[in-house]
């Protein structure tokens, strides 16, 4: 039986290939691969920026508020360079790693100097950024554990990580959900399961054995519209509006629990060196 790669607890198969930790309660796949993630083509655009505009901003008012100030920024799994452009344009010197060749190339073009090489392989200097913004990335990697061992490193002492990552607790039910054919009638397949699907507790544990400390956690706005077309005949509209409905929702769950309970579709972690 494997053991988890977080916690090193014991782990139950939970159907889809997927282990589940006893202790943290990480759902992973038991067979790896490593990559980068292939979507439809022609979508990357949709996913890459229009969608993700607000989020970016949202980080950055965040970083801005926890941090006084810009500064020296690190976007790891930084695509063709969107949240650095944001980033410039409010005043940080941003650097990005990215191990897809073609999107690390567009972030050159677009002036970033970019670690092409997974982020606690790539040489970074040690306790020289600010911030360190993570969006949907540890799901796709190798090993989550090492990267963040790797970006504590490179953090300065009080630096913060920005982490936006799909709720496990959210995505796996949904699964169920799919497999029970639920969203057939509507051509829809909403779940999204990757090589590491984190729960809250996970992502609290991942954060912790790394050393960081001020763990929060919150329920992400949703995306705008469909940017990942998985509303089938939903369409965009209608699916962004289910999508928003859903996010008040899982806010008003988060409140009556007294921040207990974490429905939401991604989840949004500070944590600070
Ligand atoms: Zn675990």
């Amino acid at each position: 039986m494997k053991h988890c790669p977080i916690c090193r607890g014991e782990t139950d198969p939970a159907g889809d290939g997927l282990l589940k930790c006893r202790g943290c309660g990480l759902a992973f796949k038991g067979e790896k691969y490593f990559g980068s993630p292939v979507y439809q083509p022609g979508i990357e655009g949709d996913i890459y920026t229009g969608a993700k505009k607000e989020l970016f901003d949202a980080a950055l008012d965040r970083l801005q508020g926890l941090l006084r100030g810009p500064g020296r920024l690190l976007d790891v799994g930084c695509a063709g360079g969107d949240l650095l452009k944001t980033a410039a344009g409010r005043g940080w010197q941003g650097e990005g790693v990215e191990i897809d060749p073609a999107l690390a190339g567009k972030a050159v073009e677009a002036g970033f100097k970019v670690y092409m090489s997974p982020v606690e392989a790539a040489g970074l200097e040690a306790a020289a950024y600010d911030a360190a913004t993570v969006f949907e990335v540890f799901c796709l990697m190798g090993s989550p554990a090492e990267a963040v061992a790797g970006i504590y490193k490179a953090l300065k002492p009080g630096g913060v990580i920005y982490i936006r990552e799909f709720n496990a607790a959210f995505h796996l039910t949904l699964r169920r959900l799919e497999l029970a054919g639920v969203f057939k009638p509507l051509g829809a397949s909403p779940a999204v399961i990757h090589n590491f699907n984190f729960s809250p507790r996970s992502l609290r544990a991942l954060l912790g054995r790394a050393g960081f400390r001020e763990t929060q956690i919150r329920n992400s706005r949703p995306t705008s519209g469909d940017p990942y077309r998985t509303g089938g005949r939903l369409g965009g509209l209608f699916t962004g509006l289910l999508k928003f409905l859903y996010y008040r929702l899982a806010q008003a769950l988060w409140y009556a629990s007294f921040g207990r309970v974490y429905a939401g579709s991604s989840l949004i972690v500070t944590a600070r060196k």
